[in-house]
């Protein structure tokens, strides 16, 4: 999608810390990182979110565990632990509607996962 944010990062038409990128996914630190690790992943291919996969991005969604694991490994949250979670629609507070997936790690993340 032309004026989407993350299809811009996705295309590299704005700027991002990209982590990790492969055919069908890319990875890149969260701008208002809220742990020590805060990446973002998110297919390159445009859905609004879990809600509104279609077959490519259900393909690429479905790879995102094992690349959210090998990220993790690389930023050395393999052992303390880490979170990887997508926000989707209004209550869940998604403000970008590009899927992603939050990972998240380097402290303690709460156990809370709800207000
Ligand atoms: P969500 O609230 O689940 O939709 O998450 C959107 C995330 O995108 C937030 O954590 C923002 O900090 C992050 N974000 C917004 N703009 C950018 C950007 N240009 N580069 C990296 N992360 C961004
Ligand atoms: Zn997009």
């Amino acid at each position: 999608m032309s004026d989407c944010l993350f299809c811009k990062i996705a295309r590299k038409e704005i700027p991002s810390a990209i982590v990790y990128e492969d055919d069908t996914l890319v990875a890149f630190k969260d701008i208002s990182p809220q742990a020590p690790v805060h990446i973002l992943i998110i297919p390159k291919a445009h859905c609004e979110g879990l809600g509104d996969l279609n077959p490519e991005t259900a393909a690429a969604a479905a790879r995102v565990t094992q690349v959210a694991a090998r990220i993790a490994a690389d930023h050395g949250v393999e052992a303390s632990g880490w979170r990887l979670l997508s926000n989707c629609g209004p209550d869940s507070g998604q403000t970008v509607y590009h899927l992603h997936f939050h990972l998240l790690g380097g402290k303690p993340l709460g156990g809370r996962l709800c207000l």
